[in-house]
Protein backbone atom coordinates (compact mmCIF):
# COMPACT_ATOMS: atom_id res chain seq x y z
CA UNK A 1 0.00 0.00 0.00
CA UNK A 2 0.76 3.76 -0.62
CA UNK A 3 1.37 6.26 2.15
CA UNK A 4 0.59 9.71 0.75
CA UNK A 5 3.10 12.36 0.80
CA UNK A 6 2.98 15.85 -0.41
CA UNK A 7 1.53 14.46 -3.74
CA UNK A 8 3.99 11.71 -4.61
CA UNK A 9 3.04 8.23 -2.78
CA UNK A 10 5.74 5.60 -1.47
CA UNK A 11 5.91 2.71 -3.90
CA UNK A 12 5.76 -1.32 -3.12
CA UNK A 13 7.87 -3.41 -5.18
CA UNK A 14 4.61 -4.34 -7.14
CA UNK A 15 4.18 -2.37 -10.49
CA UNK A 16 2.25 0.33 -9.81
CA UNK A 17 -0.87 1.04 -11.99
CA UNK A 18 -2.37 4.64 -12.09
CA UNK A 19 -5.74 5.10 -13.20
CA UNK A 20 -6.86 8.73 -14.31
CA UNK A 21 -10.56 8.70 -13.56
CA UNK A 22 -13.43 6.67 -11.73
CA UNK A 23 -15.90 6.66 -14.58
CA UNK A 24 -17.59 3.45 -15.85
CA UNK A 25 -14.59 2.49 -17.40
CA UNK A 26 -11.91 3.36 -14.38
CA UNK A 27 -14.03 2.07 -11.98
CA UNK A 28 -14.41 -1.54 -13.75
CA UNK A 29 -10.92 -1.91 -14.18
CA UNK A 30 -10.11 -1.41 -11.05
CA UNK A 31 -12.26 -3.96 -9.46
CA UNK A 32 -11.09 -6.33 -11.58
CA UNK A 33 -7.67 -5.64 -10.22
CA UNK A 34 -8.43 -6.50 -6.77
CA UNK A 35 -6.19 -9.79 -6.96
CA UNK A 36 -3.85 -9.22 -9.79
CA UNK A 37 -0.16 -8.50 -8.91
CA UNK A 38 -0.08 -4.84 -8.94
CA UNK A 39 -0.65 -1.79 -6.95
CA UNK A 40 -3.70 0.28 -8.02
CA UNK A 41 -3.63 4.62 -7.90
CA UNK A 42 -7.09 5.97 -8.85
CA UNK A 43 -7.40 9.92 -9.42
CA UNK A 44 -10.02 11.58 -9.89
CA UNK A 45 -11.17 15.57 -9.98
CA UNK A 46 -14.21 14.50 -7.82
CA UNK A 47 -14.06 12.10 -5.12
CA UNK A 48 -17.12 9.71 -6.33
CA UNK A 49 -18.20 8.34 -9.13
CA UNK A 50 -21.29 9.71 -11.15
CA UNK A 51 -23.88 7.47 -12.62
CA UNK A 52 -24.77 9.64 -15.65
CA UNK A 53 -27.15 8.28 -17.37
CA UNK A 54 -29.91 9.84 -14.89
CA UNK A 55 -28.44 13.16 -14.57
CA UNK A 56 -31.73 14.52 -16.53
CA UNK A 57 -33.60 13.39 -13.52
CA UNK A 58 -31.47 15.34 -11.06
CA UNK A 59 -31.80 18.25 -13.26
CA UNK A 60 -35.64 17.72 -13.68
CA UNK A 61 -35.92 17.28 -9.55
CA UNK A 62 -37.09 14.04 -10.31
CA UNK A 63 -34.37 12.36 -7.87
CA UNK A 64 -31.63 14.01 -5.50
CA UNK A 65 -28.56 14.06 -6.78
CA UNK A 66 -26.22 12.11 -4.10
CA UNK A 67 -27.97 8.94 -5.03
CA UNK A 68 -26.44 9.22 -8.56
CA UNK A 69 -22.85 9.59 -7.36
CA UNK A 70 -20.89 7.72 -4.78
CA UNK A 71 -17.91 8.06 -2.92
CA UNK A 72 -14.93 6.37 -4.89
CA UNK A 73 -13.23 5.15 -1.22
CA UNK A 74 -16.94 3.67 -0.29
CA UNK A 75 -16.83 1.55 -3.27
CA UNK A 76 -13.26 0.05 -2.83
CA UNK A 77 -13.40 -0.09 0.96
CA UNK A 78 -12.26 -4.16 0.99
CA UNK A 79 -9.63 -3.73 -1.78
CA UNK A 80 -6.38 -4.02 0.08
CA UNK A 81 -4.03 -3.37 -3.48
CA UNK A 82 -6.50 0.31 -4.34
CA UNK A 83 -5.73 3.57 -3.31
CA UNK A 84 -7.11 6.81 -4.13
CA UNK A 85 -6.18 10.84 -4.77
CA UNK A 86 -8.87 13.35 -5.18
CA UNK A 87 -6.58 15.20 -7.86
CA UNK A 88 -6.75 16.69 -11.36
CA UNK A 89 -4.48 15.56 -14.00
CA UNK A 90 -3.20 18.34 -16.28
CA UNK A 91 -0.06 16.60 -17.83
CA UNK A 92 1.03 13.64 -18.97
CA UNK A 93 4.87 13.21 -19.08
CA UNK A 94 5.67 9.63 -20.54
CA UNK A 95 9.30 10.43 -21.02
CA UNK A 96 9.90 10.08 -17.25
CA UNK A 97 6.42 7.92 -16.35
CA UNK A 98 4.72 10.70 -14.34
CA UNK A 99 1.65 13.07 -14.45
CA UNK A 100 1.46 16.71 -12.95
CA UNK A 101 -1.36 16.53 -11.29
CA UNK A 102 -3.26 19.01 -8.81
CA UNK A 103 -1.66 17.38 -5.86
CA UNK A 104 2.10 17.09 -7.39
CA UNK A 105 4.17 14.83 -9.27
CA UNK A 106 3.16 11.04 -9.36
CA UNK A 107 4.65 8.24 -10.69
CA UNK A 108 3.21 5.07 -12.65
CA UNK A 109 4.60 1.57 -14.16
CA UNK A 110 1.18 1.95 -16.18
CA UNK A 111 -1.24 4.31 -16.84
CA UNK A 112 -4.87 3.81 -18.21
CA UNK A 113 -6.47 7.20 -18.80
CA UNK A 114 -10.26 7.02 -18.39
CA UNK A 115 -10.97 10.37 -18.24
CA UNK A 116 -14.70 10.19 -20.19
CA UNK A 117 -15.33 12.81 -22.21
CA UNK A 118 -17.29 16.40 -22.34
CA UNK A 119 -19.49 18.80 -23.98
CA UNK A 120 -18.97 19.48 -27.83
CA UNK A 121 -19.98 23.19 -28.64
CA UNK A 122 -18.08 22.86 -32.03
CA UNK A 123 -16.15 25.94 -31.38
CA UNK A 124 -18.77 28.38 -30.87
CA UNK A 125 -17.98 30.35 -27.89
CA UNK A 126 -21.28 32.24 -27.79
CA UNK A 127 -23.39 28.65 -27.17
CA UNK A 128 -20.73 27.41 -25.25
CA UNK A 129 -21.48 30.21 -22.52
CA UNK A 130 -24.90 30.59 -22.86
CA UNK A 131 -26.36 27.36 -23.20
CA UNK A 132 -26.58 24.53 -20.69
CA UNK A 133 -24.30 20.95 -20.62
CA UNK A 134 -25.47 18.37 -18.62
CA UNK A 135 -22.34 16.19 -18.01
CA UNK A 136 -21.55 16.31 -14.37
CA UNK A 137 -23.95 16.76 -11.09
CA UNK A 138 -22.93 20.34 -10.86
CA UNK A 139 -24.38 20.94 -14.43
CA UNK A 140 -27.34 19.43 -13.78
CA UNK A 141 -27.52 21.14 -10.90
CA UNK A 142 -26.95 24.50 -13.13
CA UNK A 143 -30.18 23.16 -15.05
CA UNK A 144 -32.29 22.70 -12.19
CA UNK A 145 -32.06 26.25 -11.15
CA UNK A 146 -32.15 27.49 -13.99
CA UNK A 147 -35.58 26.05 -14.85
CA UNK A 148 -37.21 26.78 -11.17
CA UNK A 149 -35.44 30.17 -11.28
CA UNK A 150 -36.95 31.02 -14.51
CA UNK A 151 -40.43 30.05 -13.60
CA UNK A 152 -40.15 32.42 -10.47
CA UNK A 153 -39.30 34.78 -12.75
CA UNK A 154 -42.68 34.22 -15.27
CA UNK A 155 -44.53 34.36 -12.31
CA UNK A 156 -43.77 38.06 -11.54
CA UNK A 157 -42.48 39.59 -14.83
CA UNK A 158 -44.91 42.33 -16.26
CA UNK A 159 -42.89 41.94 -19.70
CA UNK A 160 -44.77 39.41 -21.96
CA UNK A 161 -42.00 39.00 -24.38
CA UNK A 162 -39.38 37.97 -21.16
CA UNK A 163 -42.52 35.63 -19.85
CA UNK A 164 -42.60 33.99 -23.17
CA UNK A 165 -38.58 33.26 -23.30
CA UNK A 166 -38.52 32.21 -19.88
CA UNK A 167 -41.38 29.92 -20.30
CA UNK A 168 -39.54 28.83 -23.27
CA UNK A 169 -37.31 25.60 -23.19
CA UNK A 170 -34.91 24.13 -26.27
CA UNK A 171 -33.54 21.09 -25.84
CA UNK A 172 -30.73 20.81 -28.76
CA UNK A 173 -29.79 17.11 -29.76
CA UNK A 174 -32.19 14.09 -30.33
CA UNK A 175 -30.03 11.30 -29.01
CA UNK A 176 -31.11 10.04 -25.45
CA UNK A 177 -29.91 12.32 -23.55
CA UNK A 178 -31.85 14.91 -25.13
CA UNK A 179 -34.55 13.24 -25.99
CA UNK A 180 -35.20 11.98 -22.29
CA UNK A 181 -34.50 15.77 -21.04
CA UNK A 182 -37.65 17.14 -23.82
CA UNK A 183 -39.42 14.27 -22.45
CA UNK A 184 -39.01 14.80 -18.49
CA UNK A 185 -39.97 18.86 -19.55
CA UNK A 186 -42.99 18.04 -21.05
CA UNK A 187 -44.38 15.59 -18.72
CA UNK A 188 -43.77 18.76 -16.08
CA UNK A 189 -45.57 20.97 -18.48
CA UNK A 190 -48.38 18.25 -17.77
CA UNK A 191 -47.95 17.12 -14.58
CA UNK A 192 -46.70 20.01 -12.17
CA UNK A 193 -47.07 23.44 -13.60
CA UNK A 194 -50.60 24.20 -13.27
CA UNK A 195 -50.52 22.17 -9.84
CA UNK A 196 -47.51 23.91 -8.24
CA UNK A 197 -47.43 27.28 -10.35
CA UNK A 198 -51.09 28.89 -9.93
CA UNK A 199 -50.52 31.96 -11.81
CA UNK A 200 -48.74 30.19 -14.90
CA UNK A 201 -50.62 28.02 -17.36
CA UNK A 202 -49.29 25.19 -19.14
CA UNK A 203 -50.03 26.40 -22.37
CA UNK A 204 -47.50 29.25 -22.22
CA UNK A 205 -44.75 26.52 -21.45
CA UNK A 206 -43.37 25.40 -25.06
CA UNK A 207 -40.55 22.90 -25.34
CA UNK A 208 -38.92 22.63 -28.57
CA UNK A 209 -36.53 19.61 -29.88
CA UNK A 210 -33.75 20.58 -32.53
CA UNK A 211 -31.85 17.84 -34.36
CA UNK A 212 -29.15 17.71 -36.71
CA UNK A 213 -30.10 14.15 -38.07
CA UNK A 214 -33.66 13.90 -40.46
CA UNK A 215 -34.82 11.37 -37.29
CA UNK A 216 -34.48 11.51 -33.05
CA UNK A 217 -32.60 8.86 -31.17
CA UNK A 218 -30.64 7.97 -35.15
CA UNK A 219 -28.36 5.41 -33.60
CA UNK A 220 -31.32 3.12 -33.02
CA UNK A 221 -33.64 1.31 -34.86
CA UNK A 222 -36.08 3.24 -37.16
CA UNK A 223 -38.78 1.40 -35.03
CA UNK A 224 -37.30 3.11 -32.02
CA UNK A 225 -36.55 6.55 -33.48
CA UNK A 226 -40.66 7.03 -34.97
CA UNK A 227 -42.07 5.52 -31.69
CA UNK A 228 -39.85 8.39 -30.14
CA UNK A 229 -40.81 10.61 -32.20
CA UNK A 230 -44.60 10.03 -31.54
CA UNK A 231 -44.31 10.51 -27.93
CA UNK A 232 -42.64 13.52 -27.87
CA UNK A 233 -44.79 14.80 -30.70
CA UNK A 234 -48.00 13.64 -28.63
CA UNK A 235 -46.59 15.09 -25.34
CA UNK A 236 -46.51 18.63 -26.75
CA UNK A 237 -42.61 18.95 -27.97
CA UNK A 238 -41.95 20.46 -31.52
CA UNK A 239 -39.09 18.70 -32.73
CA UNK A 240 -37.32 19.69 -35.69
CA UNK A 241 -35.32 17.77 -37.44
CA UNK A 242 -32.30 17.97 -39.83
CA UNK A 243 -31.90 21.10 -38.32
CA UNK A 244 -28.59 22.84 -36.38
CA UNK A 245 -28.53 25.90 -34.07
CA UNK A 246 -26.82 28.47 -35.30
CA UNK A 247 -26.26 31.22 -32.67
CA UNK A 248 -27.87 31.79 -29.56
CA UNK A 249 -26.68 34.84 -27.35
CA UNK A 250 -28.91 34.54 -23.93
CA UNK A 251 -32.74 35.29 -25.67
CA UNK A 252 -32.48 34.53 -29.34
CA UNK A 253 -32.19 30.50 -30.75
CA UNK A 254 -31.11 30.75 -34.32
CA UNK A 255 -31.61 27.85 -36.30
CA UNK A 256 -30.81 27.10 -39.73
CA UNK A 257 -34.35 26.37 -40.77
CA UNK A 258 -35.36 30.08 -40.66
CA UNK A 259 -36.63 29.83 -37.42
CA UNK A 260 -35.76 32.07 -34.80
CA UNK A 261 -36.63 30.97 -30.79
CA UNK A 262 -37.05 33.50 -28.20
CA UNK A 263 -35.52 31.47 -25.21
CA UNK A 264 -34.14 32.32 -21.54
CA UNK A 265 -33.32 28.04 -21.71
CA UNK A 266 -31.08 26.15 -23.95
CA UNK A 267 -29.88 22.80 -22.94
CA UNK A 268 -27.06 21.52 -24.78
CA UNK A 269 -26.96 17.00 -25.90
CA UNK A 270 -25.43 17.67 -29.22
CA UNK A 271 -22.00 16.23 -28.93
CA UNK A 272 -19.57 15.23 -27.15
CA UNK A 273 -15.64 15.11 -27.25
CA UNK A 274 -13.13 13.60 -25.56
CA UNK A 275 -11.97 14.87 -21.86
CA UNK A 276 -7.85 14.23 -21.69
CA UNK A 277 -4.78 16.05 -19.73
CA UNK A 278 -2.73 17.12 -22.15
CA UNK A 279 0.90 15.49 -23.14
CA UNK A 280 -0.18 13.43 -26.48
CA UNK A 281 0.37 13.86 -30.12
CA UNK A 282 -1.97 15.88 -32.19
CA UNK A 283 -1.88 13.04 -34.48
CA UNK A 284 -3.07 10.37 -31.97
CA UNK A 285 -6.26 12.26 -31.38
CA UNK A 286 -9.17 11.81 -33.45
CA UNK A 287 -11.50 14.69 -35.04
CA UNK A 288 -13.71 13.84 -32.27
CA UNK A 289 -10.80 13.80 -29.50
CA UNK A 290 -10.45 10.87 -28.71
CA UNK A 291 -7.17 8.58 -27.99
CA UNK A 292 -6.44 5.90 -31.02
CA UNK A 293 -5.52 2.86 -29.38
CA UNK A 294 -4.69 -0.74 -30.65
CA UNK A 295 -6.48 -3.51 -29.87
CA UNK A 296 -5.84 -4.06 -26.36
CA UNK A 297 -6.28 -0.41 -25.66
CA UNK A 298 -2.74 0.67 -25.64
CA UNK A 299 -2.52 3.87 -27.12
CA UNK A 300 -0.60 3.51 -30.24
CA UNK A 301 2.96 4.08 -29.89
CA UNK A 302 2.87 3.71 -26.53
CA UNK A 303 4.38 0.85 -24.38
CA UNK A 304 2.74 1.05 -21.31
CA UNK A 305 -0.10 3.78 -21.83
CA UNK A 306 -3.83 2.73 -21.92
CA UNK A 307 -6.78 4.34 -22.71
CA UNK A 308 -10.64 3.21 -22.30
CA UNK A 309 -13.77 4.22 -22.14
CA UNK A 310 -14.78 7.28 -24.02
CA UNK A 311 -11.97 9.22 -24.39
CA UNK A 312 -10.73 6.05 -26.26
CA UNK A 313 -10.98 5.23 -29.87
CA UNK A 314 -9.64 1.91 -30.64
CA UNK A 315 -9.45 1.91 -34.55
CA UNK A 316 -10.20 -0.96 -36.43
CA UNK A 317 -11.60 -2.59 -40.14
CA UNK A 318 -14.54 -3.01 -37.83
CA UNK A 319 -15.04 -0.17 -35.87
CA UNK A 320 -13.54 2.59 -38.21
CA UNK A 321 -14.92 5.07 -35.94
CA UNK A 322 -13.77 3.44 -32.27
CA UNK A 323 -16.77 2.03 -30.25
CA UNK A 324 -19.64 3.90 -29.22
CA UNK A 325 -19.93 6.80 -26.06
CA UNK A 326 -21.99 4.51 -23.90
CA UNK A 327 -21.39 2.94 -20.38
CA UNK A 328 -21.41 -0.99 -21.46
CA UNK A 329 -18.18 0.17 -23.80
CA UNK A 330 -16.31 0.94 -21.17
CA UNK A 331 -17.41 -1.41 -18.59
CA UNK A 332 -16.34 -4.06 -21.41
CA UNK A 333 -13.28 -2.49 -21.79
CA UNK A 334 -12.32 -1.90 -18.33
CA UNK A 335 -12.76 -5.84 -17.47
CA UNK A 336 -10.37 -6.90 -20.83
CA UNK A 337 -7.98 -4.72 -20.23
CA UNK A 338 -7.57 -5.69 -16.55
CA UNK A 339 -7.27 -9.74 -18.01
CA UNK A 340 -4.71 -7.86 -20.53
CA UNK A 341 -2.50 -6.16 -18.32
CA UNK A 342 -2.05 -8.98 -16.04
CA UNK A 343 -0.98 -11.08 -19.01
CA UNK A 344 1.63 -8.64 -20.10
CA UNK A 345 3.13 -7.94 -16.37
CA UNK A 346 3.32 -11.95 -16.71
CA UNK A 347 4.85 -12.12 -20.18
CA UNK A 348 1.66 -14.10 -20.92
CA UNK A 349 0.18 -13.26 -24.51
CA UNK A 350 -2.87 -10.96 -24.58
CA UNK A 351 -6.51 -11.01 -26.65
CA UNK A 352 -7.84 -8.27 -28.57
CA UNK A 353 -11.07 -6.59 -27.51
CA UNK A 354 -14.32 -7.80 -28.87
CA UNK A 355 -17.56 -5.33 -28.00
CA UNK A 356 -20.60 -6.96 -27.26
CA UNK A 357 -23.40 -4.83 -28.16
CA UNK A 358 -26.61 -5.97 -25.50
CA UNK A 359 -29.00 -3.48 -27.29
CA UNK A 360 -30.17 0.14 -26.17
CA UNK A 361 -32.82 2.13 -24.28
CA UNK A 362 -34.30 5.44 -23.74
CA UNK A 363 -37.11 6.63 -22.11
CA UNK A 364 -39.79 9.68 -23.02
CA UNK A 365 -41.55 9.54 -19.62
CA UNK A 366 -43.89 8.24 -17.66
CA UNK A 367 -44.91 5.09 -19.24
CA UNK A 368 -42.92 5.48 -22.59
CA UNK A 369 -39.83 3.97 -23.48
CA UNK A 370 -37.76 2.74 -26.56
CA UNK A 371 -35.97 -0.71 -26.38
CA UNK A 372 -33.90 -2.52 -29.21
CA UNK A 373 -32.77 -5.63 -27.72
CA UNK A 374 -31.20 -7.28 -31.20
CA UNK A 375 -33.86 -8.25 -33.49
CA UNK A 376 -36.30 -7.39 -30.55
CA UNK A 377 -37.76 -3.74 -30.71
CA UNK A 378 -40.17 -3.01 -27.53
CA UNK A 379 -42.04 0.13 -26.64
CA UNK A 380 -44.03 1.75 -24.36
CA UNK A 381 -45.03 0.70 -20.99
CA UNK A 382 -42.87 -2.67 -21.32
CA UNK A 383 -40.02 -1.35 -22.29
CA UNK A 384 -40.85 1.92 -19.50
CA UNK A 385 -40.37 -1.26 -17.33
CA UNK A 386 -37.20 -2.92 -18.70
CA UNK A 387 -35.57 0.96 -18.81
CA UNK A 388 -36.41 1.20 -15.25
CA UNK A 389 -35.01 -2.32 -14.05
CA UNK A 390 -31.98 -1.77 -15.95
CA UNK A 391 -31.57 1.39 -14.00
CA UNK A 392 -31.69 0.32 -11.15
CA UNK A 393 -29.80 -2.69 -11.23
CA UNK A 394 -26.56 -0.61 -13.25
CA UNK A 395 -26.01 2.07 -10.00
CA UNK A 396 -23.83 1.01 -7.57
CA UNK A 397 -24.76 0.56 -3.88
CA UNK A 398 -27.57 -0.97 -2.31
CA UNK A 399 -28.53 2.56 -0.34
CA UNK A 400 -28.77 4.28 -3.92
CA UNK A 401 -31.10 1.65 -5.66
CA UNK A 402 -33.14 2.06 -2.93
CA UNK A 403 -33.76 5.55 -2.44
CA UNK A 404 -34.24 5.88 -6.46
CA UNK A 405 -36.81 3.39 -6.30
CA UNK A 406 -38.38 5.35 -3.34
CA UNK A 407 -37.82 7.92 -5.55
CA UNK A 408 -39.83 6.70 -8.89
CA UNK A 409 -42.45 5.27 -6.98
CA UNK A 410 -43.44 8.35 -4.86
CA UNK A 411 -43.36 10.53 -8.35
CA UNK A 412 -45.10 7.83 -9.86
CA UNK A 413 -48.36 7.57 -7.69
CA UNK A 414 -48.10 11.57 -6.78
CA UNK A 415 -47.05 12.79 -10.03
CA UNK A 416 -44.68 14.98 -8.38
CA UNK A 417 -41.77 15.58 -6.72
CA UNK A 418 -39.78 16.73 -3.80
CA UNK A 419 -36.51 17.82 -5.14
CA UNK A 420 -37.05 21.04 -6.62
CA UNK A 421 -35.34 23.10 -4.53
CA UNK A 422 -33.20 26.07 -6.13
CA UNK A 423 -30.00 25.49 -3.37
CA UNK A 424 -27.79 27.27 -5.50
CA UNK A 425 -29.16 30.41 -7.43
CA UNK A 426 -27.69 30.02 -10.91
CA UNK A 427 -26.36 33.12 -12.78
CA UNK A 428 -24.79 32.42 -16.17
CA UNK A 429 -22.23 35.55 -15.54
CA UNK A 430 -20.58 33.21 -13.12
CA UNK A 431 -21.47 29.79 -14.35
CA UNK A 432 -18.06 29.61 -16.35
CA UNK A 433 -16.04 30.32 -13.69
CA UNK A 434 -18.09 28.02 -11.14
CA UNK A 435 -18.09 24.76 -13.34
CA UNK A 436 -14.36 25.07 -13.59
CA UNK A 437 -14.03 22.66 -11.08
CA UNK A 438 -15.93 20.35 -13.59
C1 LIG B 1 -26.46 12.86 -19.59
C2 LIG B 1 -25.85 11.55 -20.01
C3 LIG B 1 -26.67 10.44 -20.16
C4 LIG B 1 -26.11 9.22 -20.55
N1 LIG B 1 -26.94 8.13 -20.66
C5 LIG B 1 -26.40 6.93 -20.97
C6 LIG B 1 -27.22 5.76 -21.00
O1 LIG B 1 -28.44 5.84 -20.77
N2 LIG B 1 -26.64 4.57 -21.30
C7 LIG B 1 -25.29 4.47 -21.54
O2 LIG B 1 -24.80 3.37 -21.77
N3 LIG B 1 -24.49 5.55 -21.54
C8 LIG B 1 -25.01 6.77 -21.24
N4 LIG B 1 -24.21 7.88 -21.21
C9 LIG B 1 -22.78 7.73 -21.57
C10 LIG B 1 -21.99 7.11 -20.45
O3 LIG B 1 -22.25 7.80 -19.25
C11 LIG B 1 -20.52 7.18 -20.82
O4 LIG B 1 -20.33 6.44 -21.99
C12 LIG B 1 -19.66 6.61 -19.70
O5 LIG B 1 -19.78 7.39 -18.54
C13 LIG B 1 -18.20 6.55 -20.13
O6 LIG B 1 -17.45 6.04 -19.09
P1 LIG B 1 -15.93 6.47 -18.90
O7 LIG B 1 -15.38 5.58 -17.82
O8 LIG B 1 -15.25 6.47 -20.21
O9 LIG B 1 -15.97 7.98 -18.44
P2 LIG B 1 -16.80 8.72 -17.30
O10 LIG B 1 -17.83 7.83 -16.71
O11 LIG B 1 -17.24 10.01 -17.89
O12 LIG B 1 -15.71 9.01 -16.17
C14 LIG B 1 -14.61 9.85 -16.40
C15 LIG B 1 -14.03 10.26 -15.07
O13 LIG B 1 -12.79 10.89 -15.30
C16 LIG B 1 -12.65 12.01 -14.44
N5 LIG B 1 -11.72 12.94 -15.08
C17 LIG B 1 -11.79 13.46 -16.33
N6 LIG B 1 -10.70 14.19 -16.61
C18 LIG B 1 -9.93 14.15 -15.50
C19 LIG B 1 -8.65 14.72 -15.17
N7 LIG B 1 -7.96 15.45 -16.05
N8 LIG B 1 -8.16 14.50 -13.94
C20 LIG B 1 -8.84 13.75 -13.04
N9 LIG B 1 -10.03 13.17 -13.31
C21 LIG B 1 -10.56 13.35 -14.52
C22 LIG B 1 -14.06 12.56 -14.31
O14 LIG B 1 -14.21 13.31 -13.13
C23 LIG B 1 -14.88 11.26 -14.32
O15 LIG B 1 -15.11 10.81 -13.00
C24 LIG B 1 -24.73 9.12 -20.81
C25 LIG B 1 -23.91 10.24 -20.66
C26 LIG B 1 -24.46 11.45 -20.25
C27 LIG B 1 -23.57 12.65 -20.08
Amino acid sequence: MFTVSSGEQKRSSKPRVVIIGGGFGGLTLAKNLKNAPVDVLMLDRHNYHTFQPLLYQVAMGAIEADSIGFPIRRIFTRQENFSFNMADVHMINPESNTLTTSVGTIHYDYLVVATGSNTNFFGNAQIAHFAMPMKNIPEAFNIRSLILQNLESALVTADMREKFALMTFVVVGGGPTGVELAGALAEMRHLILGKDYHGLSKYDMRVYLVEGKPVVLGSMSPQASGKAQKFLTDSGVVIYNGAHVESYDGFYLKINNGKTIKTRNVFWAAGVKGEMPDGFPAELITKSSRIQTDEISRVKGYRNVFAIGDVAAMITDETPNGHPGVAPAAIQQGEKLAKNLVNLIKGQPTAPFKYRDKGSLATIGRNKAVADLGKIHLSGFIAWVLWGVVHIMSIAGFTSKGIIFLSWAINYFTKNSDNRLVIRYFNTETRMAETECK
